[in-house]
């Protein structure tokens, strides 16, 4: 590990890196964003790219104006190069674009519905409200079970397809945790649900920015079926995201949202409908947030996936290290070394608020993170043991402190100097409880 290097090579690719923003005193520092989970800053190229793309700005499919034909032109051909980006089959897969990963799922949720809620969507305990409260009011939602450490239990997944046999419809899970960074064996849930007759989506919101996702390795039990993602974690603008899915999921049936571009021809008695992806993105689409997106899929392809894993590793490895030696600090995750992991470090110090920490660092040395439980409850309630009565006693008492945790989560640019100065701070705070 080279933990002399303080600087990030690739600091000059994102923008606003060195930003100054006035501390509570006035004074003036750079700011450090340890809050990657929850969006990243642009990169350079993405913006550069939105500036010239503006000159061809237009709306798409049926203009028959220069620019709405490149416009149209750059809008198709960003599903290959999303479908490559992850290993799609570009001959079965397609890529529907949405708002983001939770457009995604619900769509998703919405499409692979019978009308009933006969079949079982197995998803788990450390899935983001987006992979968990789409499926409820749909079907019957059984969740696969973490171990003490907060890891995915393999073997009560198997459990689960045993108990369910035959009715398991989706096999759903995190590529990567946004609470403890970790990152699940998607193939191994891949061969497993496919055992069962059962397909899987992976959540790839956190995962897709930070690892190289292979959705068709060699074998084809270990195919991921479903893949969501959005765009504002990966260094590109909010409002565009991505699900990949197999053509004929969207074949029957229809979109959620309908209206134009949906539709082949309509009369006031029978439609013809679009042949899928055109039939699920309903009005005028973002094109400037896919032209984005594909900038930034260029950009994270030219530093290389693997180099992403490896540096942000390094800092997280770096900032564990750091952390653990601050008393009174509890860290969440804990990965043995080479286990797979994102840059995501959950942790509290004891006798101190987690938002309080979070408003010192802001305060003191202009460090974002984030706070509370992150969209992820039923699992910060298993982190933390909250039993069911203190969650209804936290419900009755509207504005009690709630418990959660504190994240830092990294991104290519960070550094470890900047991590240097989150770990001055927090061991003056925790020497100094308030
Ligand atoms: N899934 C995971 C694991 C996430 O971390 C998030 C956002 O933090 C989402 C889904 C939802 O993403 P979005 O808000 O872009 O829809």
């Amino acid at each position: 590990m080279n933990y002399k290097l303080s600087r990030s090579n690739f600091r000059h690719l994102v923008v606003g890196a060195d930003t100054k923003i006035p501390l509570f005193n006035s004074q003036f520092v750079t700011a450090i964003n340890f809050d990657n989970a929850a969006s990243t800053p642009p990169f350079v190229s993405v913006m550069e790219e939105i500036n010239k793309f503006s000159t061809m700005y237009s709306s798409i499919h049926r203009g028959t104006g220069y620019k709405s034909k490149v416009s149209s032109q750059l809008f198709e051909e960003a599903r290959s190069i999303i479908l490559n980006f992850v290993n799609a089959d570009p001959l079965r897969d397609t890529v529907i674009f949405v708002k983001n990963t939770t457009e995604a799922i619900n769509k998703l949720s919405y499409r692979l519905w019978e009308g009933n809620k006969k079949s079982v969507i197995l998803s788990t305990w450390m899935e983001h409200h987006s992979n968990d409260l789409p499926w409820r009011n749909k079907f019957q939602v059984d969740y696969i079970q973490t171990d003490s450490f907060g890891k995915l239990s393999l073997g009560d997944l198997e459990n689960k397809l045993t108990k369910h046999k035959g009715n398991v419809k989706l096999v759903t899970v995190t590529g990567a945790s946004n609470v403890t960074g970790y990152v699940n064996p998607i193939h191994k849930i891949a061969e497993l649900a496919h055992r069962y007759q059962a397909k899987i989506l992976v959540d790839g919101a956190q995962l897709v920015p930070h690892n190289a996702v292979n959705m068709k390795p060699k074998n084809p039990l270990h195919h991921i079926d479903y893949l969501a993602f959005s765009a504002h974690k990966m260094y590109a603008p909010f409002g565009i995201g991505v699900l990949i899915a197999p053509q004929e999921t969207f074949n029957k049936g229809i979109s959620e949202f309908v209206g134009g571009g949906t539709a082949e021809i309509v009369t006031h008695d029978w439609v013809v409908w679009d042949n899928p992806p055109h039939k699920e993105e309903a009005g005028s689409p973002n094109v400037m947030g896919v032209v984005a997106l594909v900038a930034a899929i260029k950009t994270l392809t030219a530093v290389g996936m693997r180099t992403i894993d490896h540096y942000e590793n390094e800092l997280t490895n770096y900032a564990n290290l750091k952390l653990r030696s601050i008393p009174g600090i509890t860290l969440y995750a804990q990965t043995a070394p080479g286990e797979p992991r994102i840059g995501v470090i959950p942790f509290n110090i004891k006798g101190i608020a987690h938002e309080q920490v979070a408003t010192i660092l802001s305060n003191e040395a202009g460090i974002a993170v984030r706070t509370g439980c992150f969209c992820t409850q039923p699992y910060i309630q298993k982190l933390l043991s909250i039993s069911p009565q203190q969650m209804e006693f936290y419900r009755r008492s509207g504005n009690a402190a709630r418990p959660g945790i504190v994240r830092l989560s990294f991104g290519l640019y960070n550094d470890f100097s900047e991590i240097n100065t989150l770990c001055q701070i927090l061991e003056k705070i925790s020497k100094h409880p308030t």
